[in-house]
């Protein structure tokens, strides 16, 4: 049996909890956990707050471990080799996203690591290879866990919309994600501002490479906002900061609709995109970007014996950035 901490009910604490691994199919690999780090979405899956979430509920989605088993179809692992998981495990491979690299928007079979199985707070794992990262030589594995779930989130849309070096970039929320945003434009070339409701948190981005404003209309014209708020949103003020052909994206998932003056669209030519973790290959390009640029996550850790202080740290805002949990079963 494999052990591990699960919620049994809509926002309950996680307590000890025993499953059988689901059989190995030709493309999955079995992985022994070593990390996993908290994510907000864990937290709203507990809380079932999405209505997707199936109870007992197993969190974690930014896992690293070792390839203990592999399946017989799986090419590209060898057993005993540290790897990483984030929130997607599986897609159909037949959808128009899927047949165009783009996985993360798979319309018919997208497979969620800790909805559709059990997640990373557990001994082991089985995960289809596809959705499987070797972690590169020289990365901490530590370090490498948030990577998986919030790196990845906030690297496919700057890579996709930073468009020249000579760009100035807002990063809105400066959390687990936000930081990471902040070091990935930065080695990417472009001006940061961090904002941040709380200053200490935009003043903390300055370590980090960003210039910091408490006050965001003392901002120049930013050509890419990135939001990874979940917080109301004033939409008109933060179009009127973006340049003339600006672009507004959301990876955090604020309450409401998007609603703008058309004014914005038309005469500044703005638009309002969003994003959603990213592609199998954006995963591996994002690894070697940070592993390249030194980019590593701020942590804190904990045993996984600690999980539920270490849940209530999160959802009190009191993380420095990210919480990496350590197995600690003997
Ligand atoms: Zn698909
Ligand atoms: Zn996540």
């Amino acid at each position: 049996m494999i052990r591990s901490y699960a919620a049994t009910a809509k926002k309950s604490i996680l307590t000890p909890f025993e499953f059988t691994l689901p059989p190995l199919t030709d493309v999955d690999v079995v992985i022994a956990v070593k990390y996993c780090a908290l994510c907000h979405s864990d937290i709203h899956l507990i809380d079932g707050d999405w209505g997707i979430a199936k109870y007992p509920l197993v969190p974690g989605h930014e896992i690293i471990g070792q390839i203990v088993q592999i399946g017989n179809k799986v090419a590209g692992f060898s057993e005993g080799q540290w790897v990483g998981v984030g929130w997607q495990s599986g897609s159909c491979g037949q959808c128009a996203p899927c047949t165009h690299g783009m996985e993360h928007l798979c319309v018919t079979g997208k497979k969620r690591t800790c909805v559709n199985g059990f997640g990373g707070l557990s001994e082991k794992v089985v995960i289809d290879s596809r959705f499987v990262y070797a972690i590169p030589d020289g990365f901490e594995l530590i370090s490498a866990a948030p990577l998986m779930c919030a790196g990845l989130t906030v690297f496919s849309p700057l890579e996709r919309l930073l468009l020249s070096d000579v760009q100035r970039v807002g990063v809105i929320g400066i959390g687990g994600l936000g930081h990471l945003a902040v070091q990935m434009a930065k080695a990417m070339g472009a001006e940061v501002y961090a904002f941040d409701s709380v200053s200490e948190k935009a003043k903390s981005a300055e370590v980090l490479g960003a210039i910091p404003l408490h006050d965001p209309k003392s901002a120049p014209p930013m050509n890419l906002i990135l939001s990874t708020s979940s917080a109301q949103l004033d939409w008109n003020f933060w179009m009127e900061r973006l340049d003339f052909n600006g672009v507004f994206c959301l990876v955090g998932y604020p309450p409401g609709d998007v609603a703008v003056a058309n004014d914005h669209l038309l005469d500044g030519q703005k638009s309002i995109t969003g994003s959603v973790i990213g592609s199998p290959a954006t995963m591996r390009h994002m690894l070697q970007f940070c592993l390249r640029h030194s980019i590593r996550p701020h942590i804190e850790t904990m045993p996984f014996s600690r999980v539920n202080e270490a849940l209530d740290r999160v959802r009190a805002g009191k993380v420095n950035f990210r919480m990496v949990l350590e197995n600690d079963w003997k």
